[in-house]
C-alpha cells in the first residue's frame, strides 16, 4: 500500500491516476489525495473517500509553470509575475476557469484554484500523469492533515489506491491562497508563503477576503 519513490512506483502512481484511480502524494506542505482533475468520476472519489462536503473546491496541481493553461487562460502579468517568483511553492492561485476544468473541482464556482508544489517526487509524479491533479490534503473531514504516508494510512487505509511515501512534508501547513478577479488580488488564506513576500511581487497590499470554512493552519485544519 505505501510505495517508496522509486522511478518505478512513480510511474505506477501515474497509471493510477490515468485509469481513474486515486493516489496519495508528498508534497512540501501536507500529503495530497490526487485524481486526474480532468476525470470528474476519478474526482468524485475524492469527496466520497474523504467525506467532504461537495460545495469545498479542489485544488488543481500542475507539474510545470506552462500547465497553467490547462486550467486557465489568465495572462495578467501581474499574475504571470507571481509565478514566475513563487512557483513551485506554497502558493494557491484562485484564477477564472477554463470550460474544460470540470465544475465538481471547482463547486460549480467560475474559478479554479491552481498550485505547482515545491516537491520533486510531487512534481515528476504530476508530469508522469500528463494532466492537472486535483488534491486537497489526505485526511478524512475533520482530522488533521497528514506531512507522512503513515499518517495518510491510519486514515484513509484502503480507500486509497496508492500512498506515494516522500518522507515529511517540510512546511506542514497548508497554502497561502491569493484570488485574481476583476483586478484586485484577494488573501483567502494565510498559509506557508508569507503575505508580505506576495505585496512585493504586486506592489499593491492584498485585500482580505478570509472565510470561516478556509482556516489558516493544519492544527485547526476542518477538511
Ligand atoms: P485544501 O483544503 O488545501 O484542499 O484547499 C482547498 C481550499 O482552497 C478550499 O477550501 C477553498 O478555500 C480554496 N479554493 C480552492 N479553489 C477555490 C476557488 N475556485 N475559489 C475559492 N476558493 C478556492
Ligand atoms: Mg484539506
Amino acid at each position: 500500500m505505501i510505495k517508496l519513490k522509486t522511478k518505478n512506483n512513480i510511474k505506477k502512481a501515474s497509471e493510477i491516476i490515468k485509469s481513474g484511480g486515486l493516489v496519495a502524494f508528498p508534497t512540501e506542505t501536507v500529503y495530497g489525495l490526487g485524481a486526474n482533475g480532468f476525470n470528474p468520476v476519478a474526482v468524485a472519489k475524492i469527496f466520497e473517500v474523504k467525506n467532504r462536503p461537495s460545495f469545498n473546491p479542489l485544488i488543481m496541481h500542475i507539474g510545470r509553470k506552462t500547465d497553467l493553461e490547462k486550467v486557465t487562460n489568465c495572462s495578467e502579468q501581474k499574475v504571470l509575475d507571481l509565478i514566475e517568483e513563487f512557483f513551485p511553492g506554497p502558493l494557491t492561485l484562485v484564477l477564472p476557469k477554463k470550460d474544460e476544468v470540470p465544475e465538481i473541482v471547482t463547486a460549480g464556482k467560475s474559478s479554479v484554484g491552481v498550485r505547482m508544489p515545491a516537491n520533486e517526487i510531487a512534481l515528476e509524479f504530476i508530469r508522469e500523469t500528463e494532466t492537472a491533479i486535483a488534491a486537497p490534503s489526505a485526511n478524512l473531514f475533520g482530522m488533521l492533515s497528514p506531512t507522512t504516508a503513515e499518517h495518510v494510512k491510519k486514515q484513509l487505509g484502503d480507500k486509497v489506491d496508492f500512498i506515494l511515501d516522500g518522507g515529511k512534508s517540510d512546511v506542514g501547513l497548508e497554502s497561502t491562497i491569493v484570488e485574481f478577479n476583476n483586478g484586485e488580488f484577494f488573501l483567502l488564506r494565510y498559509g506557508g508563503l508569507p503575505v508580505e513576500k506576495i505585496e512585493n511581487v504586486i506592489g499593491s497590499k492584498l485585500k482580505l477576503k478570509i472565510s470561516e470554512s478556509s482556516p489558516n493552519s493544519p492544527t485547526i485544519k476542518i477538511y
